[in-house]
């Protein structure tokens, strides 16, 4: 599938993957407007939810499972046409693309980690794409940051669970996301974009529940 869609990028004549607009030399994947227009978030922002400032009501994540979370870019524009050609598309230099951006500027708190944790797929999604982005960035990032990539979460009953508590069970909707392999003890937990951020608290918990003493998140973007 991946070489496929490879091949198939080799043969078309090279465009943009954010504007479409051809492109003059071949090797980059956003032209040069586009890569100017890249919407990076610069500055100190909250270091638990990723927020340049806090809305109403505080820090969203202040009683998060994760310790940190952080993206480099804002969730609109070019950071988001980035994210939906890796989403639909599933090219996989669109996700070494957004690796390369998101290894180049992670904070050193971040790095300490012993393994790369993807937030898994809902159950179904990756069968009818045959595809998953958040894998795919994972593994890309993994391969820059030379850790080990540690695909230890799944969505949805039926695999076996590690380490399942008093916590997890209280809370059903937390059982949407369990380990299903024992979890690195430092985990740096990626997906490609921070909305809410129910989704890395429900991955963040279920990796504590597991054994991990430490688990931070990076995506490729946040939505303010
Ligand atoms: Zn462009
Ligand atoms: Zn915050």
């Amino acid at each position: 599938m991946h070489a496929l869609q490879e091949l198939l990028a080799l043969l078309a004549p090279p465009a943009c993957v954010a504007c479409r607009r051809p492109l003059t030399t071949a090797g980059p994947l956003l032209c040069p407007a586009c890569t100017r227009a890249l919407p990076w978030l610069r500055g100190p922002g909250c270091p638990r939810c990723g927020l340049p400032r806090h809305r109403r009501g505080g820090c969203p994540a202040a009683g998060a499972a994760f310790a940190l979370a952080w993206a480099p870019l804002a969730y609109d524009g070019v950071a988001r046409d980035l994210v939906q050609a890796l989403k639909f598309r599933g090219a996989l230099p669109v996700a070494r693309l957004m690796a390369a951006q998101l290894a180049a500027a992670l904070p050193p708190a971040l790095r300490g980690v012993d393994a790369v944790v993807p937030v898994p797929p809902h159950p179904g999604r990756r069968r009818r794409r045959g595809f998953d982005p958040a894998n795919t960035l994972a593994g890309a990032l993994a391969l820059r940051l030379e850790l080990p990539l540690a695909p230890c979460l799944s969505r949805g009953g039926g695999r076996r669970q590690v380490g399942t508590g008093v916590r997890q069970r209280r809370d059903p909707g937390r059982l949407a996301v369990r380990a299903s392999a024992p979890p690195p003890s430092r985990a740096l937990l990626v997906d490609d974009v921070h909305t809410t951020g129910a989704t890395l608290d429900a991955c963040a918990r279920a990796l504590r529940v597991a054994g991990s003493r430490w688990v931070v998140a990076a995506t490729y973007a946040r939505t303010l």
